[in-house]
């Protein structure tokens, strides 16, 4: 059986070139006539006739004469044929060639990807064009238009009931000078309050290598794409860093803050561990009564920390140790006192734990960008974050024709600047807030 399908695909791929050309040749032959420039509408004579491409198809390269035309105003050329057929304005293959490349390239390192493409298809890939690729889409998606993007990526009709934000941090290996480079992910997501639980398949994925300068416009169209404003109930659970309470006052000042709940017992766990000994068998029973008494508030677990502290100063060894670390837990649990009404939020049916962002993390950016021994540059891992984003948020199947229509809507818009939708407010991230939380990413 093997044979005979192999036999039968081949037989297949010998006829496609041809099968292409005969359904190009059958297009109307193109007239030297003016065209109309996709950035400013103005019509433009033809520059250069019977200008020859060629393209890789999925059934092979295909060779083809087109009219080139160059807009003078807009310091603009292009190709109607290559428009018509919806063909990349560059490189060398067809849409649905690199549809499926990138989506190797996405999922997979590039030596892999290349092996993987020859079980599936007869013509081999080099690892260079899975990286052109990725390099391509990647700066169109980065250059796009984001709140187009998003709206592209995963369109909304109807208003969420219940909105959740969760943003974090995670380190990249960047080669050059500076090893690493903070990578900032953000997921927005519908909830359901009745079920308690995230409605499937509502979550839109932000990611941004570089700070939080740059990450926070992105984050706020994707917020507004999903019309923040409007929405009843908006919630965004942290881990207790300044800064994600400060994007989260900038951006939604009208959510309800949460702290995530595991970082709030984590933190508890870490101060008994310090009190107790790292071994203590007391560990697990700390545990439990901090998380009673956080279920219950903020109120009830600061009270019993503070009683603790007669006990710990009556201690011979580490005592300032511990005390510091008693000290580190109350301040903690103060300045988040007004985020950790957990027995509330859960009454309401709220979610108190950030685990889709750690969990984004993962599949964001972990599995395809710190494998072993991997180093990006800075730019490649730009796009890539920006690639795994959309990836996540559209699905396999509409990711790349999103980020196609978004790119293309914006080469006519930036000609005509009237359409440059009005009201996002970048310039309310001021120099102070960005290094202010530059110093407190490290949290
Ligand atoms: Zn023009």
């Amino acid at each position: 059986m093997s044979e005979m399908e192999l036999a039968v695909e081949k037989l297949k791929g010998d006829s496609g070139d041809p099968g292409i050309e005969a359904l190009l040749r059958r297009m109307k032959p193109e007239k030297p006539t003016g065209k109309a420039c996709p950035k400013c509408g103005k019509r433009i004579p033809v520059k250069a006739r019977d200008r020859e491409r060629t393209v890789r198809s999925l059934s092979g390269p295909v060779t083809f004469k087109r009219n080139y035309h160059y807009c003078e105003e807009c310091k603009y050329g292009f190709y109607p044929v290559d428009r018509l057929l919806s063909l990349p304005e560059e490189g060398e293959l067809t849409s649905e060639m690199e549809k499926r490349v990138l989506d190797f390239a996405i999922n997979d390192v590039y030596g892999e990807c290349a092996a993987r493409w020859n079980l599936h298809y007869q013509q081999p890939i080099s690892e260079n064009l899975l990286r052109r690729v990725i390099a391509r889409v990647g700066a169109q998606c980065e250059a796009a238009d984001q709140g187009q993007l998003q709206h592209e990526l995963k369109p909304t009709e109807d208003l969420a009931d219940v909105l959740v934000v969760e943003s974090d941090g995670s380190l990249l290996p960047i080669r050059g000078p500076e090893p690493w480079k903070e990578a900032k992910v953000g997921v927005v997501y519908r909830h359901d309050r009745e079920a308690s639980e995230p409605i499937a398949d509502s979550a839109r994925y932000v990611a941004v290598v570089n700070g939080l300068g740059e990450f926070a416009p992105v984050l706020e169209e994707a917020l507004h794409v999903e019309r923040i404003e409007e929405v009843p109930t908006v919630v965004w659970v942290g881990d207790g860093a300044v800064c994600n309470w400060t994007l989260a006052d900038q951006l939604a000042p009208d959510a309800i803050q949460i702290l995530d709940w595991h970082h709030a017992v984590e933190h508890a766990v870490d101060c008994g561990k310090v009190l107790l000994g790292e071994e203590s068998p007391w560990l697990p029973l700390w545990q439990q009564r901090a998380e009673t008494l956080l279920s219950e508030g903020p109120d009830a677990v600061v009270a019993e920390l503070m009683e603790c502290i007669p006990e710990v100063e009556k201690r011979r060894r580490d005592r300032a140790e511990a005390l510091e670390a008693l000290n580190n837990l109350v301040g903690y649990y103060r300045n988040n006192q007004r985020r950790m009404n957990y027995r509330l939020l859960r009454e309401e049916g709220l979610p108190i734990g950030s685990g889709a962002v750690e969990s984004a993390h993962r599949h964001v950016l972990q599995t395809r960008m710190k494998r072993a021994g991997q180093r990006w540059s800075l730019r490649n891992a730009r796009r890539m974050a920006r690639l795994h984003a959309a990836y996540r948020t559209a699905g396999a199947l509409g990711f790349y024709d999103a980020i196609r229509r978004t790119s293309c809507a914006g080469a006519s818009r930036r000609a005509n600047p009237g359409a440059i939708r009005n009201g996002f407010h970048y310039a309310r991230y001021g120099a102070r807030d960005m290094n202010r939380c530059a110093r407190t990413a490290s949290n």
